[in-house]
């Protein structure tokens, strides 16, 4: 027997992915098993293809593949690319580190421009590597969108447009695994080559789905490259997908799971979906901002909707505040990965989320960091508040509307 308080009620968990799953998602899981070659299956692949392009805004194939985040990661690379080639990559944070490691594993030669991990990836620093190799060796480009490890975002239609101003035809990747279905993505527009996905963040599934969605440039590109693979083959994917059916058995019941949970996305309207998560990412903020503490995130223009990183003050470590918590509160907050282990916590507001939720998540912090003897000015929660209030009262300009916040 564990000697921690007995909980009751619904546990929090407010970390960056795996976020809460609704309990319409759930009770569709909660379904019987059925054959995945037979006419209701297909009927329904049908339908996931359809609501999946929606949400990635793109026209091309998106290849549901059963695994994790890393799994996307590792297709992405093997479907386009041959061992020894270029690949620029740039430092955000952790996520980067580990998706630029399977880059290396696979036998890829990666440029790998270092980072502060407080800060997105400068579109100008893109354009400067891209222009500097004037005998195009670069194959392809990666980019984290969201990074989860810092709370910091990169504009990739201005990567999108440093690439064109370098003139240079190398892929673009994109990692959206913890910006889908939070923030605005458009895989066609910014003419990214493949975008990768999970289930487990804004798109409110439990983990066990990967995704690529792949533009034609990708696909051609793929006829071409050598790295070994099986699994991941997008050709095999996409031939068995066209008849709804899939090369091997799918995850059946999350696809259950995921036809519910593109409902609901469209049930709310993707846009106000995106405009929820900005509004609670600026509440988030401006409780951080009185309680005295700093967003890992240096600038406001790359601020994530999905999360919000915070920095302990000096001495203080992220994770005992997280323990506290957790024992007192049994509020789960996202711990500091990699070389910012224990000198932040992150809040995540994202996927199946509303404003009493945050206000709980808000409170258990500020109850926290008290219990834990963090210094901070108390309020937060108030400040939260009161921000709610008047982006509910009806006659007034919401800020997040005055100030474009939302685009
Ligand atoms: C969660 C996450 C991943 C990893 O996904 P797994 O499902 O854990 O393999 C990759 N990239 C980003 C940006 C993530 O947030």
């Amino acid at each position: 027997m564990s000697t921690s308080k007995y909980q009751t009620g619904r546990h929090f968990l407010q970390i960056p992915g795996p976020s809460n799953v609704p309990d319409r998602v759930l009770r569709a899981i909660d379904q019987p098993t059925i054959d995945h070659r037979g006419p209701v299956f297909i009927e329904m692949a049908e339908r996931l293809f359809d609501g999946l392009a929606k949400v990635f805004k793109c026209s091309g194939p998106v290849l549901v593949y059963p695994g994790s985040g890393s799994g996307g990661w590792e297709a992405s690379l093997v479907n386009v690319l041959s061992a020894g080639d270029r690949v620029l990559m740039f430092e955000t944070g952790h996520f980067s580190n580990v998706w630029k490691e399977i880059a290396v594993k696979l036998g890829l030669d990666v440029d790998y421009v270092p980072g502060d991990w407080r800060h997105g990836v400068d579109p100008g620093i893109v354009e400067q590597n891209l222009g500097a190799d004037t005998e195009k060796k670069i194959k392809a480009v990666g980019v984290v969108h969201n990074e989860t490890s810092t709370g910091c975002t990169s504009d990739i239609s201005l990567i999108r447009a440093a690439m064109d101003n370098a003139d240079h035809p190398a892929l673009l990747l994109v990692d959206a695994i913890s910006s889908l279905g939070s923030t605005d993505y458009q895989h066609d527009k910014w003419r990214v080559d493949v975008t990768i996905g999970g289930s487990q963040k804004g798109l409110m599934l439990p983990p066990g789905l990967a995704f690529n969605a792949v533009s034609e440039k990708a696909r051609k590109a793929s006829k071409n490259a050598k790295l070994a693979r099986s699994y991941w083959d997008w050709e095999h994917v996409i031939g068995a997908n066209k008849s709804g059916s899939f090369p091997y058995t799918p995850a059946t019941n999350l696809l259950y799971g995921l036809d519910v949970a593109l409902d609901m996305l469209f049930e709310e309207g993707l846009e106000n979906v995106f405009t929820r998560h900005a509004r609670l990412a600026e509440t988030t903020r401006r409780a951080v901002d009185t309680w005295g503490l700093e967003n890992q995130c240096l600038d406001p223009k790359e601020y994530s909707d999905s999360l919000t990183t915070v920095l302990m003050p000096e001495g203080f470590n992220a994770d005992e505040l997280r323990n506290q918590i957790l024992e007192n509160f049994d509020m789960s907050l996202g711990m500091g990965l990699g070389q910012i282990k224990g000198k932040v916590f992150r809040i995540g507001h994202l996927g199946w989320f509303n404003e009493l939720m945050l206000t709980g998540t808000l409170c258990g912090v500020e109850m926290g960091l008290e219990l834990a003897g963090v210094p901070f000015n108390k309020g937060g929660a108030q400040a939260a508040m009161d921000f709610m209030v008047s982006e509910n009262k009806p006659s007034k300009n919401r800020v997040l509307e005055t100030k474009g916040a939302v685009s």
